[in-house]
């Protein structure tokens, strides 16, 4: 067993690190205009290409940076302590993405792994939000055509993504598939930007589908494969929430505690005062355990033959634990910052206070804190709690 980063993993994390750096200048840009202006977004862009992190998630033979998922997860790490969600400047096309047909790897992923096309996922209803299964957008074959109608909720990057990856039922029997869609196809529309408690660099736009033609080439992964590729999805993203809410309560943690030895009240450094201390050191606390989990987890996913569908669902539940276990201890950690600052951690201007407010959203998208707890006990009860509590075997 060894705990130590490669040379190759201190390579990445230092070049995050650089990148994160760059990006980070354009933090309060975002809070205070609620986005970024063409030009800033121009900047960032070149800084990720010359980082070569673009599209880490997506092999090298297409334009993208392909790292394995423990690297992507130390770059989400130091990625995480950005505000405003710039994190999601470095782009990473959507993971159902690598089911495409060579066709649609030349129209979408090569593209946007150079940066020149991005995409949103289209899955969440109005009514069908934990229990995604109960989807009612519908995909009527037409011809070798399929027409689709619906309405799908909270759709990020919706504003700038040019094309979607929509999750609708195929007619007459119901198969959930996933489709690629245009955004600018006909029939497409936007029908709602609601504002969220955070500020994010990207909106998440409600969208209504009616009667948008597509052709049987936008079929992504094959008819009724949808629920599946989704819950792939869930995997991978989630233990990357797991990885971007630890760098994020990193930062938190980090700011306050420079702030605790400079801070004097009642003639002592708040440093000195046992109960700030004890926040100090549960925050230490929440941050390693985590993130040592979720570098195994990732870790894990590398070695596993995802072939095997016990593989897969095992690991779907270690990916639940993480994202359950990491969002949950980082909310605990930006909120004792945001104590440690007083007054002033209230304050938008101060990073801490926008790292309280982001990071909620973290115990709800990508499958809530309690759907985190139904999947991994479903596992328990399923295949039995050996392999969810121990180290996978050489
Ligand atoms: C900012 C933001 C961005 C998002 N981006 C996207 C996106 O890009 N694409 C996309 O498709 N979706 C996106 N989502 C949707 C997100 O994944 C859903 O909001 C989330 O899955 C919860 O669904 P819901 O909001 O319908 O809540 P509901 O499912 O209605 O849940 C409400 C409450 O009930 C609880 N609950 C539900 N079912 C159970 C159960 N069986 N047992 C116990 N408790 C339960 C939940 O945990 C929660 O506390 C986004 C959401 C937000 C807020």
């Amino acid at each position: 067993m060894d705990f130590a980063y490669t040379p190759r993993l201190n390579d990445l994390k230092a070049r995050a690190r650089t990148l994160t750096d760059t990006i980070m200048a354009f933090e309060l840009e975002c809070e205070h205009n609620n986005g970024l202006s063409e030009q800033s977004h121009a900047t960032i862009k070149a800084a990720v290409l010359d980082a070569g992190l673009q599209a880490i998630n997506t092999p090298a033979e297409y334009g993208g940076a392909g790292l394995s998922i423990l690297e992507q997860a130390v770059v989400q790490d130091e990625l995480g302590k950005l505000t405003g969600a710039l994190w999601d400047t470095v782009w990473r096309p959507a993971n159902p993405l690598a089911h495409a047909t060579p066709e649609q790897i030349e129209r979408y992923l090569i593209p946007e792994a150079r940066g020149d096309r991005r995409d949103a996922v289209a899955i969440t209803e109005a009514d069908a939000g934990s229990d995604f299964s109960s989807a009612t957008t519908t995909a009527k074959p037409d011809g070798d055509d399929y027409l689709i109608n619906g309405e799908k909720w909270f759709v990020t990057v919706g504003d700038v993504a040019d094309f979607m990856i929509v999750l609708a039922n195929v007619e007459p029997d119901n198969a959930p598939t996933m489709f690629l869609v245009d955004s600018d196809a006909p029939g497409v529309s936007i029908k709602n930007v609601p504002r969220y408690t955070h500020t994010f660099v990207y909106e998440h736009p409600e969208f209504t589908f009616d009667n948008v033609r597509v052709g049987s080439d936008a079929v992504l992964g094959g008819v009724g494969n949808g629920l599946e590729l989704t819950r792939d999805w869930f995997t991978e993203e989630r233990l990357m929430i797991g990885a971007r809410t630890i760098g994020a309560a990193e930062r938190a943690l980090t700011l306050a505690v420079d702030w605790a030895r400079e801070r004097v009240q009642g003639g002592q450094r708040l440093i000195d005062r046992q109960l700030i201390q004890g926040m100090i050191a549960d925050s230490v606390v929440d941050i390693t355990v985590n993130r040592a989990y979720t570098h195994q987890v990732a870790w894990e996913f590398d070695q596993a033959d995802l072939t095997d569908p016990t593989v897969r669902k095992t690991l779907h539940a270690k990916a639940a634990t993480v994202k359950l276990a990491a969002s949950e201890a980082s909310n605990r950690v930006v909120d004792r910052a945001v104590q440690i600052f007083g007054g002033r951690g209230y304050i938008r201007d101060y990073p801490v206070e926008r790292l309280w407010r982001e990071l909620r959203v973290d115990r709800i998208w990508e499958g809530t804190s309690e759907i985190q707890r139904l999947v991994i006990a479903n596992e328990a009860n399923k295949r039995g709690l050996d392999k969810l509590l121990s180290f996978p075997q050489e």
